[in-house]
């Protein structure tokens, strides 16, 4: 079976949100079991469609399929729609308010099907080390997860849901305004059909109960602000037999008063004294990997970059460690006293008698004469 789910739906590969609704909608009523009984191949078209929609309405899985495709798709967990009970479970909300399909006994039955439990967000601040060198942290999450009491179903043990009086079990109610007749969903059972009369005491008939779990994060060394991690089945509970939802953890790496990053390149300043960069001498840098000796040669200038090769940060996609880049930081003396005064102003004339000023005096005048507008 062709899986371009563009094709599928035949739209172009840059639709909007609201065009894709559109196209399976037009495709969804065309196919739609109720409307082609006991027609295997209207049954199939209906399933791909649904199929398609299903991961080109959810941004995030568009994003997946677009990029690595149908392969990609399946291996970051996506397993389908599964089962026709499955897609109308799933899908219950649009076909009875959007496409006003629904109701009748068939429709409670679906509607009573697994819910999976939503994915979450997990917000995580480390220090640019650990995110040099990678962190194992553990937090406490608090989240819905499945009661157990009732396995998810909100139902007292020994006790089933009742069918809603209301609508009896339709999930939609009828209102006449003027000659029009309209459906909407049943306001007493949201449109499930059947209640919860004798709910569990531990949920009180959510099915879902609040609950605090450890969760040990590992993360890998090189990652950077971010950064998304997905732990699989540790977001909210599912109801009625549903799987678990995902927890997606969301990077954030502090600053470092020292150093800078760009990709796997960190970047430093190495502040040096005016007579260390005029003589030269060898000095030790701190990197994100320990101290490195540095020779600085003779007669260094302010701003001079230095790169140490694979003191940088690990790359995540497997190409080793990246570079460090000193920028060399030629510091003017301050607070001197009256003698340091005194050999510098000897320095300064000593300067003068070799000459060592004129390439400095030859630039000023050179500017000099071009912001007068003289030659
Ligand atoms: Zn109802
Ligand atoms: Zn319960």
């Amino acid at each position: 079976m062709s899986k371009d789910y563009y094709e599928i739906l035949s739209v172009s590969r840059n639709a909007s949100q609201s065009e894709i609704k559109k196209a399976y909608r037009k495709m969804a009523m065309k196919y739609h079991p109720d409307r082609n009984p006991d027609d295997k191949e209207a049954e199939e078209m209906f399933k791909s469609c649904t199929e398609a929609y299903e991961v080109l309405s959810d941004e995030k899985k568009r994003q997946i399929y677009d990029t690595y495709g149908y392969d990609g798709l399946k291996n970051s967990g996506y397993r389908g729609p599964g089962n026709a009970d499955d897609i109308f479970s799933s899908f219950g909300d649009i076909f009875s308010d959007l496409f006003g399909f629904g109701g009748g006994s068939r429709a409670s039955v679906r509607r009573d099907g697994p819910i999976p439990g939503n994915d979450l967000r997990y917000d995580v601040e480390i220090t640019f080390m650990e995110a040099v060198h990678g962190v194992s942290k553990e937090v406490q999450l608090t989240r819905r997860d499945t009661c157990w009491t009732c396995e998810g179903t909100g139902n007292r043990p020994g006790f089933q849901k009742q069918t809603c009086p209301t609508c009896n079990g339709r999930g939609q109610v009828v209102r006449s305004q003027g000659f029009f007749q309209m459906s909407s969903t049943c306001p007493q059972c949201h449109g499930e059909g059947a209640m919860v009369t004798n709910p569990c005491n531990d949920c009180h008939g959510t099915g879902l109960v609040e609950k605090t779990k450890k969760v040990v994060l590992k993360i890998p060394a090189g990652v950077d602000t971010g950064a998304r991690m997905r732990l699989r089945g540790e977001g909210e509970g599912g109801r009625r037999g549903g799987p678990s939802g995902d927890l997606y953890v969301v990077v954030h790496v502090q600053e470092h008063e020292f150093f800078k990053r760009e990709g796997d390149t960190v970047y430093c300043r190495f502040p040096l004294s005016m007579v260390q960069a005029a003589l030269g001498t060898t000095v030790e840098v701190p990197t994100v990997h320990g101290k490195k000796s540095l020779d600085i040669p003779v007669g260094s200038q302010s701003g001079t970059l230095f790169t140490l090769r694979n003191e940088g940060i690990f790359n995540l996609r497997g190409r080793g460690r990246g570079d460090m880049v000193v920028e060399l930081q030629v510091m003017t003396p301050t607070n001197l006293c009256e003698e340091q005064k005194k050999v510098l102003r000897e320095f300064d004339t000593l300067c003068t008698k070799h000459g060592q000023d004129q390439e400095n005096e030859g630039f000023f005048k050179r500017l000099f004469n071009e912001v007068m507008g003289k030659n």
